[in-house]
C-alpha cells in the first residue's frame, strides 16, 4: 500500500522543528529513522497530514559524555552502540549486548535510539534499559523544554508522556560505576521477531555482596518495566560461585529473583505463540540467566583490573 498524501518539511534547527509540529492542531509525525513510522504509514495505520523530517538538524546528531552521564541525541542511530567503546565503561558494554537484538543491520543503520522513545513499544530494548537505569527523557515543545524520568514516561502500549507538538531531543543515562557487572539476554521466536522476553541487568557488587541490582524487563507488560521486587530480593546477597544460569538450583538467589520478577514485577499478556504460563516461565528463566551473566561480567572486570595493576 502507498501512504495517504501528507505535507513534508525538513527543518534545520530544533526551534524550526517545534514550530512546524505546532501545538497539536495537525496530525503531525516526526520522521527520525523511519523504521517504525514508514511501515505504519504504508499500512495506513498512521495517517499524518504533516511529516517533520528531523534528519537535517545537526544539533540532534550528538553523543556526549559529561558529568557522569551520556546524552544520546535524537539522530544517533542504533548501530553506533554495536561498539562497546561508543559509551565508556559497563554502560557501553550493556548497550552493545542489547543493540544486536534490535531487528537487523539495515534497520539498525537508520533507526534511532531516541525514536524508540517516540514509539514507546513495550518490546523496546532501549526503553527497558532506561527504566532500569533511571534515565531521563528530554523534550522540547511549544511550552519550552522539560525532562521526564523514564519511570513516569511510559503510560501503556505506544502511549507515552510526550505531549502534542513535543520533540524528544535526547535521552540521558547515568554512566555505570567501573566494576558494575552487566548482562542482557533476549528470547524470541525468530531472529527478526520482537522479544518475547528480554532482560537487562546491572549489578553493583562490594566484596562479593550485591549492594544494588537494576533489572529492566522487555515485553513483560504493556510497557517497559523495572523489576523492583526482584531487585530488592537481591540486595545483600552474595554472588557466590559463578554459573551460566543453566541447571540453576531453584534455591539459588538468581533463580529466586527470576521467579519474583515473573510473578510480582511482570504483568505479561498472552500472545498467539505464548500463553501466560509459558511467558512467566520464560521471564523467570531469562532473568536468572541474565543475572548470572552480569555476575560473571563483574568478576571478569575485577580480574582485568587486578591483572592490569600487576
Ligand atoms: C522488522 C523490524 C523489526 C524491528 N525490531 C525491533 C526490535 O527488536 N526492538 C526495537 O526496539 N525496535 C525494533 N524495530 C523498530 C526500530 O528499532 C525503530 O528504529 C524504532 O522503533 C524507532 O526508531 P526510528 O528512528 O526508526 O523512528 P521513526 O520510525 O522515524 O518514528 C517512530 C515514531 O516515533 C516518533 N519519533 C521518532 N523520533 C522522535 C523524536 N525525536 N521526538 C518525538 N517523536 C519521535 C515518530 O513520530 C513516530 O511516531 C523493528 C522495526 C522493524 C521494521
Amino acid at each position: 500500500m502507498k501512504p495517504a498524501a501528507f505535507d513534508y518539511v525538513a527543518p534545520h534547527t530544533v526551534a524550526e522543528a517545534v514550530d512546524a509540529l505546532g501545538s497539536g492542531d495537525r496530525k503531525a509525525q516526526v520522521l527520525a529513522g523511519g523504521q517504525s513510522l514508514l511501515l505504519e504509514m504504508h499500512l495506513e495505520r498512521i495517517r499524518p497530514d504533516l511529516v517533520v523530517d528531523i534528519n537535517r538538524i545537526e544539533e540532534l546528531d550528538t553523543l556526549q559524555v559529561s558529568d557522569g552521564s551520556v546524552h544520546v541525541g535524537a539522530l544517533i542511530r542504533h548501530h553506533v552502540f554495536e561498539s562497546d567503546q561508543a559509551v565508556p565503561g559497563p554502560l557501553g558494554s550493556l548497550f552493545s549486548l542489547a543493540v544486536v537484538n534490535i531487528a537487523h543491520p539495515p534497520i539498525r543503520s537508520r533507526g534511532t535510539m531516541v525514536g524508540s522513545f517516540g514509539w514507546g513499544h513495550p518490546a523496546s530494548e532501549w526503553c527497558a534499559i532506561a527504566m532500569a537505569l533511571d534515565a531521563d527523557i528530554h523534550l522540547h515543545g511549544p511550552q519550552g523544554t522539560r525532562t521526564v524520568p523514564a519511570r513516569d514516561y511510559f503510560h501503556g502500549p505506544l502511549e507515552t508522556d510526550r505531549r502534542p507538538g513535543e520533540l524528544i531531543t535526547a535521552v540521558q543515562y547515568p554512566l555505570l560505576a567501573e566494576h558494575t557487572g552487566v548482562g542482557f539476554i533476549e528470547h524470541r521466536r525468530t531472529h527478526f521477531c520482537f522479544a518475547q522476553v528480554a532482560v537487562s541487568a546491572a549489578l553493583t557488587v562490594d566484596d562479593g555482596v550485591i549492594t544494588q541490582a537494576r533489572i529492566g524487563l522487555v515485553n513483560c507488560a504493556d510497557r517497559p518495566l523495572r523489576a523492583h521486587n526482584a531487585e530488592q530480593a537481591l540486595t545483600g546477597v552474595e554472588i557466590g560461585a559463578l554459573s551460566d544460569g543453566y541447571r540453576l538450583p531453584a534455591s539459588h538467589p538468581f533463580a529466586r529473583a527470576g521467579r519474583i520478577a515473573a510473578e510480582q514485577d511482570a504483568a505479561p499478556l498472552a500472545e498467539p505463540y505464548a500463553d501466560l504460563e509459558y511467558r512467566r516461565h520464560a521471564i523467570a528463566v531469562v532473568t536468572a540467566r541474565t543475572l548470572c551473566q552480569a555476575a560473571t561480567d563483574h568478576r571478569s572486570r575485577i580480574a582485568r583490573t587486578r591483572g592490569g595493576n600487576r
